[in-house]
């Protein structure tokens, strides 16, 4: 039998400076929340251009502090795409408010001012617009139909660190929005994510809620000469990360644009390759902005001869493994409760994409054989 080696659809990179930062953390004794994450979170915030950055366990916890902070809760409606992780619409329901599932664009995959406006009721009180896959929503677009609406605008940005919007990393000039830094993103510090907006209020009360609602952190608590009592001012979260972890996201924020940049390269090569197969649309920059292709999906067109799972099988088959395009939330079972409104773009993108290896290991060689599968599989 054939042997062959798996080419996987993502691989973190992470450097012996990594481990070795990681190390340092653990020498210097201090190991949680700390200077570090202080350090991160100052860096971050200065490198997308956001005034604030309030760094939290993961992108999930950071939106979740997005709702509370925005005072959301039972009776309140938030309208996010089903197209998405399915934690977008699960951080709903953790502060009680109700999910609405609004579809998306076929090119993008990103929610749009029309789609949002075809579900929005007068109890719709924010939306969560989601970066997919790294592709930038058009933020002009529903910042402006957002304020119109007096509706607050929440930015999932967990897979968009380095996509840029009318020339400007995604997340500057947002109300508030929030990153993951989950290995299957661009960057990573294994589990962690990051809030940031340029309300300096909204940010010392993001500190606040995920530190059990301590009104001094732990760090200024040790800083002090004098003991210090802390109050705790509301029932909130420990949704803190680490100074290990932040001792890695500060090396990994050095890597960021060279990381970025390579994949647009690879993209680029890719839509090149592909370029001849008949029903096979990849995902391209928006008209407004560039993506850092976290995920290169496929969708495959009626002219395609072969399905979408047939497609993956046939990868797995010959070494490479794709994924299924981004799930569709309403479909779950934990939606099976929600009946949502016609989904038709959602449904489809879900069903016919799929996402294909990209990362920095990747070599040209990986990608000529990936893209003779497709074309191989193209004739029928
Ligand atoms: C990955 C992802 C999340 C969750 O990020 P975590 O850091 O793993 O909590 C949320 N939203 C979207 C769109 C994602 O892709």
């Amino acid at each position: 039998m054939e042997v062959v080696e798996v080419i996987p659809v993502m691989v973190p990179m992470l450097g012996e400076e990594e481990a070795l930062a990681a190390a340092d953390a653990v020498r210097s004794g201090w190991v949680a929340q700390g200077p570090r994450v202080a350090r991160f979170e100052q860096e971050f915030a200065g490198l997308v251009g956001a005034g604030h950055g309030v760094a939290v366990s993961s992108c999930t916890t950071g939106l979740h502090l997005a709702l509370v902070l925005l005072g959301l809760g039972p009776g309140d409606e938030v309208v996010v795409p089903s197209l998405s992780f399915i934690a977008t619409a699960n951080v709903v329901r953790h502060v009680g408010a109700t999910p609405v599932f609004a579809d998306v664009d076929l090119a993008t995959g990103n929610l749009t001012v029309e789609t949002i406006d075809a579900v929005r009721t007068p109890r719709t009180r924010a939306v969560i617009a989601v970066h997919q896959g790294g592709v930038p929503f058009d933020t002009a677009a529903l910042r402006k139909a957002a304020d119109g609406w007096g509706v607050a605008l929440v930015e999932d940005a967990a897979c968009a660190a380095g996509s840029t919007a009318y020339g400007q990393s995604v997340g500057v000039g947002a109300a508030i929005a929030a990153w993951s830094f989950h290995p299957r993103k661009v960057i990573t510090t294994g589990e962690g994510g990051m809030v940031t907006l340029d309300d300096a209020d909204g940010a010392k009360r993001l500190r606040r809620l995920r530190e059990h609602g301590m009104n001094v952190s732990a760090a200024e608590r040790h800083a002090s000469a004098q003991p210090v009592l802390e109050a705790y001012l509301e029932t909130a979260f420990n949704y803190r990360m680490t100074d290990i972890q932040a001792a890695v996201g500060l090396v990994q924020l050095g890597r960021l644009a060279g990381l970025v940049a390579q994949r647009r390269e690879l993209a680029a090569r890719y839509h090149e390759l592909l370029a001849g197969i008949d029903g096979l649309v990849p995902v391209r920059d928006p008209a407004h902005g560039q993506t850092n292709y976290q995920s290169f999906w496929v969708l495959l067109r009626e002219e395609y001869p072969r399905g979408r799972d047939e497609v993956l099988a046939e990868l797995a088959r010959r070494g490479v493994s794709a994924r299924r395009g981004i799930m569709a939330s309403h479909l779950e079972p934990a939606y099976a409760d929600v009946t949502p409104a016609a989904l038709p773009v959602t449904e489809r993108i879900t069903r016919d994409s799929l996402i294909l290896p990209l990362h920095h290991k990747l070599t040209e060689d990986d990608q000529d054989h990936i893209a003779g599968v497709l074309r191989d599989m193209a004739r029928r």
